[in-house]
């Protein structure tokens, strides 16, 4: 017959470690109680777990310096719908019959869509430019 675990050692098999923060997790818990990362089963299998998890990696794609590959991408995906925003607000507003309620709508819902696209192609854009690349600001450190 196997002993039983002290209590002190139960309590470690159920924890588990963030492989983003190394907090200690109870184990079964989708998303990390510190930084939001997806850790268990139900981050990617539930619909509303998993909508949590991708908003989990564009943030880390938002918060480091994205790889130029990722702007190019970034561009690629925002940059035709703030174009056709920028087209349909300014089509809108120079339209003959200007001031009418569909129209106030229209302006409002892709202005804001637009606005939301420019400032992520922003923040992206900018965190490539401003910000250094792990790997130098390591060797930096590191003295040389
Ligand atoms: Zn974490």
């Amino acid at each position: 017959m196997i002993a039983p675990l002290p209590p002190a050692a139960e309590d470690l098999l159920d924890r588990v470690l963030c492989p983003s923060c190394l907090t200690e997790n109870v184990d079964g818990e989708p998303f990390c109680k510190k930084c939001g990362a997806p850790i268990g089963f139900g981050a990617t299998y539930g619909p509303y777990e998993s909508v949590l998890a991708q908003g989990h990696a564009l943030r880390q794609a938002a918060e480091g310096r994205p790889k130029l590959v990722i702007l190019l991408g970034t561009w690629l995906l925002f940059g035709p719908v703030v174009a056709i925003g920028l087209a349909a607000i300014s089509f809108i507003m120079f339209s003959p019959e200007p001031g009418n309620t569909p129209d106030a709508i229209f302006v409002g819902l892709f202005g804001s869509l637009t606005a939301l696209n420019i400032a992520i192609l922003y923040r992206v854009t900018k965190n490539h430019f401003s910000k250094r690349s792990p790997a130098i600001e390591k060797e930096e450190s590191e003295g040389s």
